[in-house]
């Protein structure tokens, strides 16, 4: 047990504001207790651990390399949800099912070889930590997927969402033959999924105008259209990324249908997700949500915050679809000695009893009798209890 979760029933959560290329602020937001909402202690207490089957390197031949290789996308590991299965209660206990549980949403930013903010990370590091998430268990699924409680990954795994801000051209390109470009965020979630087949190619792209640093309207479209058939979300990260606390509600509204209407320019569905720019929330905090400004209404299931904590599951009681919690993504240096992923990610593991557990159905939602508590009352007549 981490002894100050059990003594204290209060977390300082490191929110991070980040402007374009420089971390600018760094401030202590109250948290949502994860302690509140964890496995009462007995229900920890001798738990064993979830056993994820660890992903298993695939062949040699089947794995992609760095480079050199081909991946035209008819090659390239498929984004396609397994099949549900029915989860009685003795097949939930039997994969250690905890849909209560905690699930890791992890924020990054540029992915580039030299790191001149503390937010960037390297190829290399991005590459680490989805092998990491994959050998652990994890299955990726994207934001929107979480916010709608489509958390289909296969029994006994992990949910996992991986979300890039910013829509930086190191997220998303493609080279001269139509493939992902090297070193890109696609590319590293194409070579992890080959190498590692339990791992869904999937993740979140928050995006402002000029998507991926692609300044013409016909490179912006096919961009996201890729990405969308892929399985890849494109969602709203305002049109400017200002500091929608700053703001009036109108013009918070603009920023945000700006965004949606030019996405639906290009060719792609209306967000059904978004992310705050810096985390900071504006003072009418459902504008965030739900709005509408020159004829562009938004409806979003979810808004999401710069964060540091894991995300409540989406069934649990005191989840807010208001305000989600994301984990930026970095060691354990400094600002992030907690609160950034390598902490967080070994606490989870550490602590297995707190973290969500699929059980495989999309129907049920299924936790340990002693957890039936912490589901939502809207969800209530799809708990399968253990
Ligand atoms: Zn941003």
């Amino acid at each position: 047990m981490r002894p100050s979760l059990s003594s204290t029933r209060v977390i300082g959560a490191a929110n991070v504001a980040v402007i374009l290329v420089a971390v600018v602020a760094l401030m202590i937001m109250p948290g949502d207790d994860p302690a509140a909402h964890a496995p009462p202690e007995a229900a920890r207490v001798g738990r064993i651990q979830p056993a994820p089957s660890p992903g298993q390197p695939s062949s040699p031949a089947a794995s992609g390399q760095p480079s050199g290789q081909p991946s035209e996308p008819a090659t390239m590991p498929t984004a396609s949800q397994p099949p549900a299965v029915v989860a009685t209660p003795e097949f939930a206990r039997q994969v250690k099912a905890n849909e209560a549980g905690l699930v890791p949403i992890i924020m990054y930013h540029r992915i580039i070889k030299k790191r001149m903010a503390s937010i960037d990370r390297t190829p290399a590091q991005l590459r680490q930590e989805l092998e990491k998430l994959a050998k652990q268990g994890y299955v990726p699924i994207t934001a929107a997927e979480f916010a709608a409680g489509r958390v289909q990954v296969p029994a006994g795994k992990f949910p996992v969402v991986l979300t890039f801000d910013d829509g930086h051209p190191s997220h998303f390109a493609l080279d001269d033959q139509g493939r992902p470009a090297k070193n890109t965020a696609v590319a590293i979630i194409y070579d992890v999924a080959r190498k590692y087949p339990s791992f869904r190619p999937v993740a979140t792209f928050w995006v402002n105008h000029y998507p991926f640093g692609l300044q013409k309207q016909e490179q912006q479209a096919s961009a996201v259209q890729w990405l969308h058939k892929q399985g890849f979300e494109v969602a709203n990260h305002t049109w400017a990324h200002p500091n929608l606390r700053a703001m009036g509600t109108k013009k918070v509204r603009e920023q945000i249908a700006r965004l949606e209407r030019m996405l639906k320019k290009l060719g792609v569905p209306p967000s059904t997700t978004m992310a705050l720019p810096f985390g900071s929330m504006p003072h009418k905090k459902k504008a965030a949500r739900k709005g509408e400004w020159g004829g562009v209404p938004y409806d979003f299931d979810a808004v999401f915050l710069a964060g540091a904590e894991p995300s409540l599951s989406p069934f649990a009681k005191g989840y807010d679809p208001g305000a989600v919690q994301r984990i930026q993504s970095n060691g354990k240096k400094g600002e992030c000695r907690k609160w950034c992923s390598q902490y967080w990610l070994e606490w989870l593991q550490k602590h297995p009893g707190w973290r969500y557990v699929s059980d495989g159905d999309s129907d049920r939602v299924s936790v340990p009798k002693k957890l039936q508590g912490n589901i939502a009352p809207k969800r209530r007549d799809q708990v399968n209890a253990y």
